[in-house]
Formats: C-alpha cells, sequence, structure tokens
C-alpha cells in the first residue's frame, strides 16, 4: 500500500500543478462541452493523461475507471495541442499520440481492484475560479481502500463560511500561501492534510458539533430546498456552505461542516451518482471518523459500474448525527430506487 499511497500522491500533485498553470493562463478555446453539454477543459484531459501515465508505468496491470476518453480531444487537433503542451511540461514523452494512449488508459472497467480517478471534479468550479478537486481512489473487492483528494483553491482553514462559492479574488479564500490542500486518507491508517507543497497540515477529525451543512454551489445538482428543510429540523441555524466538488468532503473530514447533503434534485430523478465524483471524498470523509451513505441508508456500492445505479443522493456526515440525518430526510427526497434509468457517463 505504501509505494501505492506515494505514487498516487506524486501523480495527483504533479496533476494539481497541471490544472493551477491551465488555471492562470486559460483562454476560452479551452474549454468545450462535453454530448451531455457538461464542460471539459485542457486541464481535464492533461490531469487525466498525466495521473493515468504515472499509475500505468508504476503498475503496469492497473485498471483506472476515469471520467475522460481522449475521442472529443482526437477530433479537436487545436485543443489536442493546447493539452500536449501543458502535459509536456511534466513528461517529456508527451506527443499527441501518447496523451491519447495515457487518457484511454482510463477507459477500465469496474471490476475486483481497480482505481477511479476524477481529473478535474467541479469542472464548473474550475472555470468559475471557485473550488475543484483531483479525486484519486484505489477500490479493492467494493471498498475503497486508498483515497487522494487536491483541492488546489480551498483555503488551508475557512475563516467565514457564510452560503458562498468562494471565488479567487473574494477575500475568503485566504493568501495565496495558505491554499491549496491535500487530503490523504488510508483505510484504517486515518486521513492526513497536506499543503500541495507537501507540508504536513494535520490529520483530519470531523466536529462533534452539529452547526453547519454542506452542498453544492450548482443547484441542479441536489435538491436545496429538501436541504434547508432538514437543516430546519436538525436546529442548523447557519446558511450552508456552497461548494464546488470533493471538497465538501475535504471540510467535513476536517470539522468546518456536519453534514454534506445531495439529496436527488426531482427535475432530475433518474441521475445516478457517478463512482469518481465520491470514492476518494467517501475515504476522507471515512478515516476521519465520519459515515457516508446514500440517502436511504443504503453503502455506496461501487461494484454497478461507472455509476451508482443502486443508490440514490449521497449523505455524507461527522458520523455522530448520521442517523438523526437520515430520519429527517423525508420518503420524497430520498428518491425512489429505479433500475431503469437511462443514464449515459
Ligand atoms: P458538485 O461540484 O458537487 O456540484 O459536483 C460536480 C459533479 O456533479 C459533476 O462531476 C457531475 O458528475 C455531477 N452531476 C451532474 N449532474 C448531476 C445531477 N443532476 N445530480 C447530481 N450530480 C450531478
Ligand atoms: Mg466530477
Amino acid at each position: 500500500m505504501s509505494s501505492q499511497k506515494q505514487i498516487a500522491i506524486d501523480a495527483v500533485l504533479k496533476a494539481a500543478k497541471l490544472c493551477q498553470k491551465v488555471q492562470a493562463e486559460m483562454v476560452p478555446m479551452d474549454a468545450i462541452q462535453k454530448t451531455d453539454r457538461s464542460p471539459v477543459t485542457v486541464a481535464d484531459f492533461g490531469s487525466q493523461a498525466v495521473i493515468c501515465k504515472a499509475i500505468g508505468d508504476a503498475f503496469p496491470e492497473a485498471v483506472i475507471v476515469a471520467e475522460e476518453d481522449a475521442a472529443s480531444l482526437k477530433a479537436n487537433p487545436p485543443l489536442l495541442e493546447r493539452v500536449v503542451a501543458y502535459v509536456n511540461d511534466f513528461d517529456a514523452a508527451a506527443s499527441a499520440e501518447n496523451v491519447c494512449a495515457w487518457i484511454d488508459r482510463g477507459t477500465g472497467e469496474v471490476g475486483n481492484t481497480f482505481w477511479t480517478l476524477d481529473p478535474i471534479d467541479g469542472t464548473k468550479g474550475f472555470l468559475r475560479r471557485a473550488q475543484y478537486a483531483i479525486a484519486l481512489a484505489q477500490i479493492v473487492n467494493g471498498e475503497v481502500t486508498l483515497g487522494v483528494l487536491a483541492c488546489p483553491n480551498l483555503p488551508f482553514r475557512l475563516t467565514d463560511c457564510e452560503g458562498q462559492s468562494f471565488a479567487l479574488g473574494d477575500s475568503r479564500m485566504g493568501a495565496e500561501e495558505a491554499r491549496g490542500c491535500l487530503f490523504v486518507a488510508v483505510r484504517g491508517e486515518g486521513t492526513a492534510m497536506y499543503s500541495l507543497t507537501g507540508t504536513f497540515l494535520g490529520r483530519a477529525r470531523v466536529s462533534a458539533d452539529a452547526h453547519r451543512l454542506a452542498e453544492s454551489v450548482e443547484s441542479s445538482h441536489g435538491d436545496s430546498d429538501a436541504h434547508a428543510d432538514i437543516a430546519n429540523r436538525l436546529g442548523i441555524t447557519a446558511p450552508p456552505v456552497q461548494m464546488d466538488s470533493q471538497a465538501k468532503y475535504g471540510i467535513l473530514a476536517r470539522g468546518e461542516a456536519s453534514v454534506y447533503l445531495r439529496l436527488p434534485n426531482p427535475a432530475s430523478p433518474d441521475y445516478r451518482e457517478c463512482i469518481w465524483d465520491h470514492g476518494a471524498g467517501l475515504i476522507v470523509v471515512e478515516e476521519a471518523g465520519g459515515t457516508v451513505t446514500d440517502a436511504n441508508g443504503a453503502p455506496l456500492n461501487f461494484l454497478t459500474g461507472r455509476r451508482m445505479v443502486d443508490n440514490r443522493g449521497i449523505v455524507a456526515t461527522n458520523g455522530q448525527m448520521h442517523q438523526r440525518v437520515l430520519d429527517a430526510i423525508p420518503n420524497v427526497a430520498r428518491g425512489a430506487v429505479s433500475r431503469n434509468c437511462s443514464n449515459r457517463d
């Protein structure tokens, strides 16, 4: 595990640097729309290439199930050229052909042992210069055993959490040198926190206080009305922390929120969560003492494919209040589990 952990950390840190560079230099052509109308950028592709290359070099047999593939990039030579240029900063072997092959190492299938990768989680946050994450997890027999989560724009400590998206330029984001967090969780060994330059920041522990709820910035990615209702029932009076990406799991793990709710949005009742959106975050929270289930209290099932077709929504808490939160969710907000969903990846 220790060599896997170190390889994973090095790969994610490299990808985080690439993402920061792209964010600093971004031009409009660096972002395109996928067929499902969600955005993807030069940084998503570059991050996936760098991480899949590192994992593939170290563990040639490794199976990686990642969010992106190289098909749309191959069809867009100017974009591919931009990706190759960025990847080249980290790997002199980068060429159009190699970069596409490295990205496509991420098209593996879910099985007994695999990695799952979101090269940029919260791409919308990345484009807004707010929160985003690079999330890599290893899953063995359905259990997340290792999670590495980099949050390049996350302050080491949130000073004022009230209700916003922590955009760059917002004073609450803190000084640049007090920003950029890496969460590393190994099953049974806890969750450690580092800066992106490698300084150990401490062990993450959830907070026993029921004081604050975290949810997505994107109103369509949850049911904010139901979240507000539940917060009310739990006696949470502080406004929610709205944050893009799995950074929400990070702030829960380090005690800055006590609940992260992601109940199915009534407008997309057939939506099923993707494994790469939750694998790393789940272990970061669990190893910090918290609990993660779906909205019905069921464990997340990482073995049903790229999407967790058996699960509905996400409920993550400090552990102590988990059952109370589940009890406060009205049936309608849990969503019915229907198997004939038509989600694409
Ligand atoms: P967040 O930054 O927490 O809003 O999470 C971003 C992720 O939300 C993306 O990676 C998408 O996979 C996912 N997503 C897209 N549509 C939905 C939806 N209708 N419900 C929940 N999550 C979604
Ligand atoms: Mg994502």
